[in-house]
């Protein structure tokens, strides 16, 4: 049998990995995609193994918004037992930066622990989604603490922006992304059945109703038996260019900045977060470390939507994180290195949930759509999406995800403006929105509803809500009503 995975992201690398494990002797699996991954999610991001920590209020109302966050709580479950296998699969070809390593032991690009700071840098959207995840935590009976502000590692911010509450989660942790793709590389490398391909698909081709092969862009094709795509944020416009008639919604470019820097004189050992706000997850600071260098931190993160792949960081987004860095993390981080500026893009689909799973092309599965969870959700996906390349099935419930279905419409219209005010104006305040002493807070929450409530009749959302995420590709048409 020859699985052909195309991307080389989180996703195709985890895939790759469990197939493996099952694989008989003569099965192959190719892995397409170039190296320097331009434009990869994976490498821009934290990676936080957050599930608690992502949640805002009202987003466990839902029993589908519940069953994702059930997914996500599961992955982070996953992750030692996974990164335990990783690890004994590398044998001896473990990167240089990952020797010291012992999985969620430490001395690895791997730890737990996550503050969660509620401070008054935006508005009180923070303060709801503060109170929802520790309502969640409780209800699930999930280990953590409220602690003093004053009493978190490295946690020194401006006066002015200083945390009021704050709470420890013990088990959401992290990883330096980088290593992890560089030792999947290497585990992945050893094994004489898989193949890295060093090209980029340019279409699917199909014979008789299944995927016959892949054509490169250098004109060389690939047969196979089954056919993985997992290009990230590219799904949508390789779909477009294969032709094979069948309907996927869109996969957007949620294109996102974070920033390495190299702190010596205040290195991080925790993550250090603000609960999701102005239509993104707020600020936060990962160490980002492996065996050679233990001073170096992410700050992360920006997002704007595209319709198109978008190379550059713009500088408003730079500019941001730095400043909500030094004012709300740590203000000697005025004094560290800037290392490099990561720009990924993350997967995120119309209706913002998951695409992952068969299509109604026998041979071909798609996984995307992960949008800012696919790193911590990797080892959870990829067993799902090894299971169906085997033709199991998996839980029945996640169907729901299937890359065919018509956009989930999981907001009314009353909630998705709801939303969306709330969320532009955390935005308003977070970029420094400071209102004159009169009504014009109410006067610009005003202002958006009117504006959300005349696009909304502009696309005919009478009853259903736009994502807040995707106003702006509905606004200019670049996503379907
Ligand atoms: C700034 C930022 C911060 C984030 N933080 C977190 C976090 O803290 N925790 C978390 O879990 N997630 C986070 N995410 C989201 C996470 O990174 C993504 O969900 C995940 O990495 C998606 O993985 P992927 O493999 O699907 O895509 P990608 O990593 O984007 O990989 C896709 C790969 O496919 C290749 N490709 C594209 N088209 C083709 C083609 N035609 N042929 C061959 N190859 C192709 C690309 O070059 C790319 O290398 C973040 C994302 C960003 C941008």
């Amino acid at each position: 049998m020859h699985t052909v995975i195309i991307g080389n992201g989180i996703l195709a690398l985890t895939i790759a990995f469990r197939l493996s494990r099952r694989a008989a002797a003569g099965d192959k699996i190719s892995i397409i995609g170039k190296r320097e991954r331009t434009g990869s999610a994976t490498l821009a991001a934290g990676a936080m193994l957050n599930s608690f920590a992502e949640i805002e209020s009202g987003s466990l109302d839902s029993e589908l918004d519940l069953y994702r966050f059930e997914l996500g709580h599961l992955a982070t479950k996953m992750w030692p037992k996974f990164e335990h296998e990783l690890i004994a699969a590398a044998g001896d070809c473990l990167p240089q930066g990952c020797r010291k390593c012992q999985g969620f032991q430490g001395g690895g690009c791997v730890d737990c622990g996550t503050y969660v700071v509620n401070n008054t840098a935006a508005d009180d959207l923070d303060d709801e989604n503060f109170d929802a995840i520790l309502a969640a935590l409780r209800d699930f009976n999930e280990p953590h603490e409220l602690v003093s502000p004053k009493d978190i590692p490295n946690y020194m911010p401006d006066q002015r922006h200083r945390a009021t509450r704050a709470l420890y989660i013990h088990n959401e942790g992290w990883f330096n992304p980088r290593l992890m793709v560089e030792k999947l590389d290497a585990i992945l490398a050893r094994d004489h059945r898989i193949a890295f391909v060093e090209a980029h698909v340019a279409k699917l081709e199909q014979t008789n109703g299944t995927i016959a092969s892949v054509l490169l862009e250098d004109g060389q094709r690939i047969e196979g038996d089954h056919f993985v795509v997992a290009a990230g944020a590219a799904v949508s416009a390789l779909m477009d260019n294969s032709n094979l008639g069948i309907e996927l919604q869109r996969i957007f470019y949620g294109v996102g900045v974070s920033i390495e820097i190299r702190s010596p004189d205040h290195r991080h050992t925790k993550c250090i977060r603000t609960p999701n706000r102005g239509l993104a997850c707020g600020i936060y600071s990962v160490p980002y470390i492996s065996a050679d260098c233990n001073d170096h931190i992410l700050l992360g993160a920006s997002n704007f939507m595209s319709p198109t792949p978008y190379p550059f960081g713009r500088i408003t987004s730079v500019e941001s994180l730095l400043k909500a860095g030094m004012e709300q993390i740590n203000r000697n981080f005025y004094r560290a290195d800037l290392v490099r500026v990561n720009v990924g893009w993350r997967p995120t689909s119309q209706d913002t949930y998951p695409m992952i799973g068969k299509t109604s092309i026998p041979n071909l599965i798609v996984a995307s759509g992960t949008k800012r969870d696919g790193f911590h959700m990797s080892p959870l996906l990829s067993e799902y999406v090894a299971a169906m390349v085997h033709g199991e099935t998996v839980d029945k419930r996640f169907e729901v995800f299937a890359p065919e279905r018509k956009p989930i419409r999981s907001l009314t219209r009353e909630q998705a403006i709801r939303k969306a005010t709330r969320h532009l104006t955390s935005a308003a305040y977070q970029h420094g929105f400071t209102p004159s002493k009169s009504r014009m807070p109410d006067q610009v929450e005003r202002m958006f509803r009117d504006d959300l409530e005349t696009l909304h009749d502009q696309v005919g959302a009478f009853d259903w809500g736009i994502p807040p995420e995707m106003l702006d590709m509905y606004r200019y048409g670049h996503a379907k009503p």
